[in-house]
């Protein structure tokens, strides 16, 4: 009897042990990484932006042509089912120069889906976009939440899973430094970073709200640098498809002022160790 209390026991603990992995090790992970490459930017004075979940209908024309006035490349991570459906413009953002990272085939939110999905979205966007002749070197996870799976997923593809170091605030949200450790957690399990909806002109009055926390998210930038987060997606709103262009051609003018070298991911995580 007293061994099958043990043997329970201990298939109970392994159990936990094995889930708190499964969810906790990517946190870390991010946490690590956040630092690390917030210090490589501030010390080689680099800027990324990243541009998630397109390609899409109206805006990715419309970033490539600002982006070829701004002589500019940057990093855009798409998903496979956009991909898919605009082959054509996934081929225009490797023709321009731009680098194509992987941003999982339908979205899938790694902390509202059974355990095993968010790998397997991850490896099935990396075929789509493979099947396109690309093979990305970096992963950059749905809501910025991955599991154990995702980043084996992503290894097995020869990729990297990376986050970013500021969000834009194109979504709706307020502008400024990724959530810490602590505050990605509790806003994870609360729903996360709410992003505005069809029909949903708050997010929009809430970025208008806060002209001081964009001033200091562009101030922090050109003191430090980073890896900043937009959307190259159709919101439904055209005037966050704006917010994009016009923060970006801000963030790209600045950093010419304050002697910032913007550039892409895989340049940045080449200097991490
Ligand atoms: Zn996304």
């Amino acid at each position: 009897m007293i061994y099958v209390i043990l043997i329970c026991s201990l298939t109970v603990v392994l159990a936990t042990l094995a889930l708190l992995a499964w969810y906790v090790v990517p946190l870390l992970n991010r946490s690590a990484q956040v630092k690390n490459i917030q210090g490589i930017c501030r010390r080689e004075g680099l800027i990324v932006l990243t541009y998630d979940d397109g390609p899409s209908e109206k805006l990715t024309r419309r970033l490539l042509k600002e982006l070829d006035e701004l002589d500019t490349k940057v990093t855009f991570f798409v998903t496979g089912v956009s991909a898919g459906t605009r082959p054509d413009e996934v081929r225009a953002l490797k023709e321009r120069g731009h680098e194509v990272g992987c941003h999982s085939e339908r979205h899938v939110n790694a902390l509202k889906s059974l355990p095993w999905k968010a790998g397997r979205d991850c490896s099935r966007g990396m075929k789509t976009l493979e099947r396109l002749g690309i093979r990305p070197k970096f992963y950059r996870p749905p809501y910025g939440n991955a599991t154990l799976g995702t980043i084996l997923a992503s290894r097995a593809h020869n990729s990297r899973v990376v986050w970013w170091t500021h969000d834009s605030g194109d979504t709706g949200g307020v502008p400024g430094k990724a959530n810490s450790l602590l505050t990605a957690i509790t806003s994870r399990l609360g729903g996360g970073r709410r992003r505005a909806q069809e029909g949903d002109e708050s997010g929009l009055l809430e970025q208008r709200l806060h002209p001081d926390a964009r001033a200091e998210f562009l101030a922090e930038l050109d003191r430090d640098g980073g890896v900043v987060l937009f959307h190259d997606s159709d919101r439904g709103h055209d005037a966050l498809d704006e917010y994009t262009i016009r923060v970006t051609r801000e963030i790209v003018e600045r950093a010419r002022e304050s002697g910032k070298t913007i550039t892409t991911m895989e340049h940045v995580m080449s200097l991490t160790s």
